[in-house]
């Protein structure tokens, strides 16, 4: 049995609602609750950044910075030239994506787009952000999407792109196959739960893609959608998530 949902309005009238009601009902903080800001300034610093000492492929965290980590050296060819978080999956930033994938906040996207755009100012992406053609985020399959109402890549990659003018495009890549939540599954499980978990939406030669999500676990998820992206044409395609998991055994489904 299918039950209808009414589409989300336009974002852009989203966004004028939310700012009204803003004035009238100042939000509150979805961290400590003070009103004021929906992320207030407190709660925004504390969230902890990525450090300096990461494989500079993956991004994932190392003992000190290193060019590629075994991980990307075990892995030979992997699809994602440069992936990057903005800051590690700890309290405050794991809740605030819990609230936003989970709770039904999807005003919370923006402030947390702030996130990935101080990121991809950061020294790590001089050269590459020049050369980005198209945001693109990881997508929800449809049927989770309308569960959910929205897609929080989706949001952020939008976001994102408000501030820095790069085009969003939601016409590269979809999700064809729903996989099951990655919850327990090791590596090798993962790679062969997302195989072909993605398609291209049409051809994109030579296009400089940067791949949007919430969390980069064990990168599958991106990896196979990009996969999908240089199948299609893509000249590179490289990954910006909100945050990257602090050890091994944080694992997050979306
Ligand atoms: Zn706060
Ligand atoms: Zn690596």
């Amino acid at each position: 049995m299918s039950v209808l949902v009414p589409p989300p309005p336009p974002p852009i009238l989203r966004r004028w609602a939310d700012s009204c009601l803003d004035l009238l009902f100042p939000p509150a903080c979805a961290v400590c609750g003070r009103y004021g800001h929906r992320i207030c300034p407190a709660c925004a610093q504390a969230v902890v950044p990525v450090p300096h000492t990461i494989c500079e492929r993956c991004g994932r965290v190392q003992e000190t910075r290193v060019a590629c980590c075994s991980a990307c050296l075990g892995a030979k060819n992997s699809p994602l030239l440069q992936v990057r978080a903005a800051g590690l999956h700890v309290a405050p930033l794991r809740h605030l994506i819990h609230l936003l994938k989970y709770e039904d906040r999807p005003d919370l996207a923006p402030d947390l787009a702030r996130y990935l755009a101080a990121t991809l100012a950061g020294p790590d992406w001089q050269l590459l952000w020049p050369q980005i053609d198209a945001l693109a985020p990881v997508p929800l399959h449809a049927e989770r999407r309308r569960e959910r109402g929205y897609d929080q890549a989706e949001l952020l990659a939008n976001g994102l792109s408000s501030r820095t003018r790069i085009p969003l495009r939601l016409d590269l890549v979809e999700r064809t196959r729903r996989t099951r939540a990655p919850v327990g599954l090791n590596a090798a499980q993962r790679q062969a739960n997302m195989r072909n978990a993605f398609a291209a939406k049409g051809s994109c030669p030579g296009l400089h893609v940067l791949l949007i999500d919430d969390v980069y676990t064990t990168g599958a998820t991106m990896a196979a959608c990009a996969d999908a992206l240089l199948d299609a044409g893509a000249a590179w395609v490289c990954g910006l998530t909100l945050a990257l998991p602090s050890s091994a055994a944080d694992h997050n489904s979306r």
